[in-house]
């Protein structure tokens, strides 16, 4: 018999939902929209506590000698949220925002996102407060090699596996899994996901967070009765994300008119040429000066008249102060965290169909679940069947959140939530709680 976590003495006191402390602390953001998401699921109380809590938050001070020979001391952070439905998975980010709270949301997100499209996995968030643009290679592989030695003792393939997320690459994850193997004295490839393809990444890993954004906006135009072709859409954010999100739906025929990176954002009604963008940004790093658009500011483009935004930078940027000015039809969350909960009900009131982060960026988690179970085989699979298993996951997932929001009459976001958060509290209590 399963234990019974509900308490029956106990109740959920719900924070009112107007009165966010803080709007751009990403913990409490979180916290609210799991806070509805438990209320409407009626979540026992017992468990609505233990959810609300990381299981493991490390803390670590990284010792670096810098090219100059002198010795930096940074600050590094790993936080296990939950592992209850297998071992904790997600990204490392070098930033210099990284903060504990935000590491501790971060993980969060992923415990839930592994959950709503059904991966074996917990939720897990690293990073290092630093500036990767201003390190140098060797400065760079130092501060990852002791920062992989620092939280060594939850990293393995059966309990913590690390993966790319802001400012972080493949050659990082590299050098992640030479540090674990050297101490383990062999070889470990699933330690870590997002690696070169030459020592056990997938093919498609790389593009799987940008494919699946771009999978559930053709599933959001196709359950909105909107057509694909000559859908006009505005990307915020260059990277990895929102450069292949962006190459992708141009091929389907989507007129790309806006993109953004930290340097500034263009504007072309015509379309951008995305291939043309791609290049000047291998050459230039950035899209500073691009000669495909006219210059326009982050808040234009994020208000800007298209059918689609794809937000696929970084957290916070639509808030309470611009929702009210977005006319775009779709919102497809493909950063982490970039609406904060304020902005929520200004959207809903718009009747705005957002495709929450935790569903919308899945793709990248979802592959890298397929490198890790590859990487456990040692049996690689063909890049279409790769992307055709991703294509599978993100249309089941997102015909498994709409489902739900009809059937609720709740928005996306909140439907995302009350899947995964009902899939980690099964598990919950059929394991109990050990004493
Ligand atoms: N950093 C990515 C994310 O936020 C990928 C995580 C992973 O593959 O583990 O989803």
């Amino acid at each position: 018999m399963a234990t019974d976590l509900r308490l029956p003495t106990d109740s959920i006191v719900m924070p009112d939902k107007d009165s966010f402390l803080n709007e751009e602390n990403p913990f409490e953001a979180m916290m609210s929209r799991f806070d509805r998401a438990a209320q409407l699921l009626d979540l026992e109380p017992g468990l609505y506590k233990v959810l609300r809590h990381p299981e493991k938050q490390i803390i670590i001070s990284i010792p670096v000698m810098m090219d100059s020979g002198e010795v930096e001391v940074f600050t590094g952070y790993r936080v296990l949220y939950n592992t209850s439905r297998g071992p904790a998975k997600g990204g490392i980010r070098f930033d210099m925002n990284v903060n504990l709270e935000e590491v501790k949301a971060l993980a969060a997100w992923m415990t839930w996102k592994c959950a709503v499209v059904n991966l074996p996995f917990g939720g897990a968030k690293g990073g290092v407060i630093c500036d990767p643009l201003k390190m140098s290679a060797g400065e760079l592989e130092r501060l990852t090699r002791r920062y992989t030695h620092g939280i060594m003792h939850t990293l393995g393939p059966d309990s913590d596996v690390p993966a790319p997320d802001v400012n972080t690459n493949e050659r990082v994850m590299a050098w992640i899994m030479d540090t674990y193997s050297m101490h383990h004295r062999h070889t470990v490839t699933a330690v870590v996901t997002g690696k070169p393809v030459e020592m056990g990444g997938s093919l498609g890993r790389r593009e799987a967070t940008g494919r699946g954004c771009m999978i559930v906006i053709k599933e959001a135009l196709k359950h909105l009765g909107m057509k694909l072709s000559g859908t006009s859409i505005a990307v915020q954010g260059f990277g990895n994300v929102g450069s292949i999100a962006a190459e992708l739906l141009a091929k389907e025929g989507c007129a790309i008119r806006g993109i953004s990176d930290r340097t500034g954002g263009y504007w072309n009604k015509g379309g951008i040429d995305i291939d043309a963008a791609l290049k000047y940004v291998k050459q230039h790093k950035t899209l500073e000066h691009f000669p495909g658009g006219e210059p326009i500011s982050n808040e234009e483009l994020l208000t800007a008249d298209v059918d689609v935004l794809l937000p696929a930078a970084l957290e916070n940027q639509i808030t309470s102060k611009n929702a009210a000015k977005i006319q775009a039809r779709i919102i497809c969350e493909g950063a982490n965290g970039p609406t904060t909960a304020g902005a929520d009900s200004i959207l809903d009131e718009k009747e705005i169909f957002v495709i929450p982060d935790i569903l919308a960026n899945a793709g990248g988690v979802t592959v890298s679940y397929f490198e890790w179970v590859q990487d456990r085989g040692g049996y690689f699979w063909s890049e279409d069947s790769v992307n055709e298993r991703l294509t599978d996951i993100m249309r089941r997932s997102f015909a498994d959140v709409l489902k739900l929001s009809l059937q609720h009459k709740v928005n996306m976001r909140t439907a995302a939530y009350m899947v995964s958060i009902s899939r980690v509290a099964t598990v919950h209590r059929l394991r109990g709680i050990y004493a």
